[in-house]
């Protein structure tokens, strides 16, 4: 392993794309017009950028991991067309309750566990003591603060409905708010 990199775990839905729900299908997969850009800044500033996203539509039978890896197809195609590149993307298709049986399980790998950023820390250069998580729900935020990242909360896809909602009775705030992705990378490398 070479030289060692900061890293910015970003969820998926909500943070990269509109949060469509389910998406099963290109069509339905909606990036945020500020998603290359800001990716594209953690590449050229030697970060780190890898994708942690909740899955459940495979256990629940919505879609396959067929499917969703030709969507990651299609998101990272759209991405180099804005001159950015994830370095890697980690997922959790499970759920407890799931439809289909090789996916039922209470796994460590669903956020707000942290078995996705555990794996990626084993199989990456990454530095561990500058990781930040970025994401839309509270969830996410959770996940950040069990490993030890610095986090920072959208308000893109649920996050500001689930802030203003719900931010009240969480324990820990996170350490920042952002209106979107962009937003969020400007306060990596910034800080
Ligand atoms: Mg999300
Ligand atoms: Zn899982």
């Amino acid at each position: 392993m070479g030289m060692k990199k900061p890293v910015v775990f970003i969820d998926r839905d909500g943070t990269i794309n509109v949060d469509g729900g389910y998406i099963n299908h290109a069509d339905n997969f909606i990036l945020y017009p500020f998603a290359a850009q800001a990716i594209r800044m953690l590449n050229t500033h030697g970060y780190l950028a890898v994708v942690v996203t909740n899955q459940s539509g495979i256990a629940k039978g919505f879609y396959t991991e067929e499917v969703m890896h030709e969507l990651h197809g299609e998101m990272k195609t759209r991405l180099a067309r804005g001159g950015a590149r994830v370095d890697a993307i980690y997922y959790c298709p499970h759920d407890p309750d799931a439809k289909i049986e090789q996916y039922r399980m209470v796994c460590r790998c669903r956020k707000p566990d942290t078995g996705m950023l555990e794996q990626a820390i084993a199989e990456l250069p990454i530095d561990t003591t500058r990781m930040t998580m970025v994401g839309d729900k509270y969830g996410d935020i959770q996940t950040g603060f069990k490993m030890n990242c610095r986090t920072i909360m959208l308000n893109t896809g649920y996050g500001a409905g689930e802030y203003r909602l719900k931010s009240s009775g969480w324990a820990r705030q996170p350490d920042y708010r952002a209106e979107n992705l962009l937003e969020a990378i400007g306060i990596v490398l910034n800080k």
